[in-house]
């Protein structure tokens, strides 16, 4: 079904966004710390036409669901709060949305922590800003679209993600500043590619962990006397906090300490140890891997051709991501992935890995 005969008219125009994958950074961005995502192949297209009838209409082919909602109406639950809230944060801009017919398609994994609900986001408002003229530049959308993901669809997110999915490509790496929005655009380590491995095992605790961890963060910060753990710089300094909190903060601080290692220009080599160095500080200090995870990564550290790899996204299940030779990856996922399921797993690659630049 597209969208003519979803809604019986031709779409005006249409936008696209991608989605990411975090290489290193992971948990530092609600501390105000810094991240390095860079975008995926697989993105989310949005087309937007004019509604008739004084109703805005969702579709999501991915879905295959139909959402009609006024202008009026309370927030909406599932998918359409996605979209109801990227126009009502609009509308406050300040502009006024018409009505409006959209439909959604994506070949960005859902719930896999490939951040498909901030390209769903970014490509929404993208598809807005070209139908309506609105004065809004990338980073506006990413901030925007990171309001309608706490307001309306009620997830507690920083803005590594939006930022991600409207500013980078999959050629480059994003370095980001999560307090000042500072960033760069560094090239991906010499001669190597990424592979994304989806470990088959659901993110069951990510929402509870997440806020559990979010919250020793803030209590940490309150007992070091500091705005956010990002104001830390030595881990020495987080030497006489009480645990569980002293390994949560050493997490953060070393973590940041390895992105910014990272934005020095260093060997894919070396950009691997850190990825293997972040993977045993989210396990043993932040604790939020779990053994599937630990496995594949195990699998692929000690894979010749393999320079790093980690749990990448939240934890607690999800996807690993590993910096590999260029042009072995597909060889070494397949391969590593017959191993993985053999051992009971159903472990799946998640991204195109030719499409990476170099
Ligand atoms: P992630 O961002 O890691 O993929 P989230 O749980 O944050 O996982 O977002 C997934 C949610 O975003 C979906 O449950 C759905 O509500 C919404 N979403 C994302 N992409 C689409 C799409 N193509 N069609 C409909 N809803 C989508
Ligand atoms: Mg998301």
């Amino acid at each position: 079904m597209d969208f003519q005969q979803i809604f019986g008219q031709l779409p005006q125009n249409q936008a696209s966004a991608p989605g990411r994958v975090n290489l290193l950074g992971e948990h530092t961005d609600y501390n105000d710390g810094f991240v390095l995502p860079t975008a995926i192949p697989q993105s989310t297209t949005v087309q937007v036409g004019f509604s008739t009838d004084g109703q805005h209409h969702f579709y999501s082919e991915d879905l295959d669901e139909k959402v009609s909602i006024s202008e009026n109406n309370n927030t909406p639950s599932g998918f359409a709060s996605y979209i109801f809230g990227c126009i009502e944060v609009l509308k406050s801009a300040p502009n006024t949305i018409p009505p409006l017919n959209l439909y959604v398609k994506s070949s960005v994994p859902m719930g896999s922590g490939l951040s498909s609900s901030a390209a769903l986001e970014v490509a929404i408002l993208r598809a807005l800003r070209q139908l309506l003229n609105l004065p809004v530049n990338d980073v506006e959308i990413a901030q925007l679209a990171q309001q309608a993901e706490i307001h309306y669809a009620g997830v507690q997110c920083g803005i590594m993600d939006q930022m991600a999915s409207s500013l980078a490509d999959t050629e480059h790496i994003l370095f980001l500043d999560t307090r000042t929005l500072e960033r760069r655009v560094l090239p991906f380590p010499n001669k190597a590619e990424i592979v994304v491995i989806d470990s088959g095992v659901p993110r069951t605790l990510a929402g509870s962990g997440y806020n559990q961890r979010r919250a020793e963060c803030e209590e940490a910060a309150r007992l070091l006397n500091v705005k956010a753990l990002r104001d830390i710089t030595d881990a020495d300094a987080v030497q006489e906090l009480p645990e569980p909190l002293r390994h949560r903060a050493r997490h953060v601080v070393t973590e940041n300490n390895r992105v910014l290692e990272a934005v020095q220009e260093v060997s894919s080599s070396r950009f691997g140890e850190l990825m293997n160095a972040s993977h045993a500080s989210l396990r043993d200090d932040y604790e939020v891997s779990v053994p599937a995870l630990d496995t594949l990564v195990a699998m692929l550290q000690k894979t010749p051709g393999v320079f790093g790899a980690r749990l990448t996204g939240a934890g607690f299940g999800g996807a690993c991501v590993a910096l590999v030779a260029a042009g072995e990856g597909k060889a070494i996922a397949t391969n590593i992935l017959e191993q993985y399921n053999q051992a009971g797993y159903s472990g799946r690659i998640l991204v195109p890995i030719t499409n990476f630049g170099f």
